[in-house]
């Protein structure tokens, strides 16, 4: 089986975390493997202040945390998107407000926010859906216009760019994941970063169960976000190679468009002009009206090939259902994109071999 994905761990990653241990370094205030991660990442990101987290979803989850919003205050998220965007809405008792996606790009619909705006919303969170940077130009406009909070759920888009500017510094507050999966990995983690020297004490703060110069006395009821080490020394490692990394993402991409350049049945996602899409995964959209992604995902399984759809709209997760049940809120695009998306074997060390045989595979079946 060729699979989804499969992550790229080589003798310098592992050296790196024996070498950070052999020091002494742990968590915490024990490792200066973290702070150099941190301030590294961020300077890379285009922000001042990184801040290591145990996963994306905790990055999310701090985040909104620290805005301190009251309750049932209405957070505007892309439809389209990883669980974690809309729980950290939840977990912080405000309501995710998913506004529909974009057929082109994937990624949420400017056009669609404004109508959803309401007294009642702060923030938006708009995701770089596998890695294509959503238009974040158009996005601050809005949110300055109605004096709204942005933050970027990057998770999937280290490194992606609009017009040569990195992704995680068009907004406040932007969350990466390090999951095992995402573009560089520690197995689990995440960052924010922001310039907003405020937002970084706060952060760290509530990360570190909000822990005061006076020790022991707590003025927040925070959490313990921490990140470790090891996991920094793992990660760093990858992250010295992230040009790497993304080169090469670009190009299993590059050679899928390219071997299915005529399939009429199919399309890719587009970016606007000088983004770029750094393709954490590589997706196809069906087009056909004779087949959906059940179908391909079932025969190319058949062939030794692994897919996975995109991410079911927030809109109709079961887990809230009791929110929406009484709101006038659609998101056909996203469902569309549920419905046909898939994204393809998207592994580093994929042979051009491979990707010529998935898509042959792919043609077909149409
Ligand atoms: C992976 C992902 C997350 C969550 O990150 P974890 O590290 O798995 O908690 C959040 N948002 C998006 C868009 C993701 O792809």
């Amino acid at each position: 089986m060729i699979p989804v994905f499969e992550p790229e761990i080589l003798k310098e990653d592992i050296s790196n975390v024996v070498k950070t241990l052999s020091r002494g370094e742990l968590s915490g205030n024990f490792s200066s493997m973290i702070t150099k991660f941190e301030s590294e990442f961020a300077n890379y990101s285009g922000c001042k202040y990184g801040i290591a987290v145990s996963s994306g979803t905790t990055a999310l989850h701090l985040a909104i945390a620290i805005l301190n919003l009251k309750k049932n205050s209405e957070i505007i998220i892309s439809s389209c998107t990883n669980i974690a965007t809309a729980l950290a809405c939840y977990h912080n008792k405000c309501i995710p407000i998913p506004v529909d996606s974009n057929i082109d790009t994937w990624n949420l619909d400017e056009s669609e926010i404004e109508k959803l705006i309401t007294t009642k919303t702060k923030a938006i969170i708009a995701v770089h859906f596998l890695g294509n940077p959503a238009n974040m130009k158009v996005i601050n406009k809005i949110a300055k216009k109605y004096k709204l909070v942005v933050v970027e759920d990057a998770a999937e888009a280290h490194g992606s760019t609009i017009q040569s500017r990195k992704v995680g510094s068009f907004s406040d507050i932007a969350c990466f994941s390090f999951y095992a999966n995402k573009t560089i990995t520690s197995g689990e983690g995440g960052m924010l970063v922001t310039n907003n020297k405020k937002y970084e004490r706060l952060l760290k703060l509530y990360r570190n169960v909000g822990y005061s110069k006076k020790r022991f006395i707590h003025n927040v009821a925070a959490y313990n976000f921490r990140y470790t080490a090891m996991q920094a020394a793992f990660c760093y490692s990858q992250f010295k190679r992230i040009n790497k990394i993304i080169k090469r993402k670009i190009e299993i991409a590059e050679t899928y468009r390219h071997y299915l350049r005529d399939l009429e049945e199919i399309s890719f996602q587009k970016s606007p002009i000088n983004f770029k899409n750094t393709y954490w995964m590589i997706g196809i959209l069906n087009l056909s009206k004779k087949i959906n992604k059940k179908i391909i995902s079932k025969k190319l399984n058949k062939h030794g090939i692994d897919t996975r759809s995109f991410f079911l709209s927030i809109l109709k997760q079961p887990c809230f259902k009791e929110i929406y049940k009484n709101k006038d809120l659609k998101t056909p695009r996203s469902d569309y994109l549920w419905n046909n998306g898939l994204y393809l074997p998207s592994s580093l060390n994929l042979k051009k071999n491979q990707i010529k045989y998935i898509c042959n595979k792919i043609k077909s079946i149409y």
